[in-house]
């Protein structure tokens, strides 16, 4: 990779991106509505955690049920019980997520607010013990799945959906939803980022690798690594921390939309590609 290529070919595609138009249709737009640094995590952590699949499918549904929870997510969360988050969640649907799903998620984070105060907090705890973001974010997902969850599934263990929700990076995927959620909570605040959790530094972030980000890291030469899995995301995060040591990740948000936006092709294309800021390191074209 030359720095002195893909540096100024990344800097271009992040100030040709509108940022606050994509803000407009990313899941990141729902926890822009809230004011309360506890209800903009937690609306962020459900927000992150369905965005699987297409942004237009899961968006409407996602904004109905954080509309069903009220102006404080956190306090339903902190406060409800089993049976009042089942009511609160029933009727949703999302492909292999469920209400019941979703009540469960809600029934841990209610567990971590009311012992540690925040997300945050505790998600500071276990990188402040571990030095190792990886590390930290599986201590966080295995508080999630903590409770006992028998008044919600009649079973005490988390179902395979709930572990899908909130996979643990221990298990070697990408966890893109869960790194995207810290992007969110780590970085800025830049209109995007909400900078929240500020004792955590954004450069130890990993990127959140989807099939985009990884597709076009391969086209300009972030990684040759043909799995969607925790180490591919590393290492495209290496060579990105290489452009950037203290912020590796401030590309991710506009490579995303790049893909998103379906304006890159895969293939050399004279049309779509014409005015494509990464047409001078993409190998459809070098
Ligand atoms: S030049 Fe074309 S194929 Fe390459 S990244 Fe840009 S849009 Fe995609």
């Amino acid at each position: 990779m030359k720095r002195e290529l893909v540096l100024p070919a990344l800097e271009g595609l992040l100030s040709a991106t509108d940022a606050p138009a994509r803000v407009r249709g990313d899941p990141v737009e729902l926890p822009h509505r809230y004011r309360d640094p506890l209800d903009i995590e937690v609306s962020a952590l459900l927000s992150a955690s369905l965005a699987y699949g297409r942004v237009d499918l899961f968006k409407p549904r996602l904004t109905a049920l954080l509309e069903g929870l009220g102006t404080s997510p956190a306090a339903v969360a902190r406060d409800s019980t089993p049976r009042q988050l089942l009511a609160l969640t029933d009727g949703f649907s999302y492909r292999m997520t469920d209400g019941r799903d979703v009540a469960c998620l809600l029934y841990g984070i209610g567990a971590v607010l009311r012992a540690h105060g925040s997300l945050g907090a505790r998600f500071t705890d276990h990188y402040r013990k571990l030095s190792n973001l990886r590390d930290a974010l599986g201590g966080l997902v295995d508080d999630l799945c903590a409770p006992d969850l028998t008044p919600l599934t009649g079973v005490r263990l988390p179902s395979r959906r709930l572990k899908h929700l909130i996979p643990n990076p221990s298990r070697g995927s990408a966890c893109k939803r869960l790194n995207l959620f810290l992007r969110w909570m780590i970085r800025g605040p830049d209109g995007v980022d909400f900078g929240l959790w500020r004792d955590i530094p954004k450069s130890a972030l990993v990127i959140p690798l989807d099939t985009h980000v990884h597709r076009i890291g391969r086209f300009i030469g972030l990684t040759r690594r043909k799995d969607l899995s925790w180490l591919t995301a590393e290492d495209v995060t290496k060579r990105l921390r290489l452009l950037d040591r203290a912020d590796p990740v401030r590309f991710d948000f506009a490579l995303s939309h790049l893909g998103i936006s379906g304006s890159c092709p895969s293939r050399r294309d004279p049309i779509k590609c014409s005015g494509c800021p990464l047409q001078p390191i993409c190998r459809h074209w070098t």
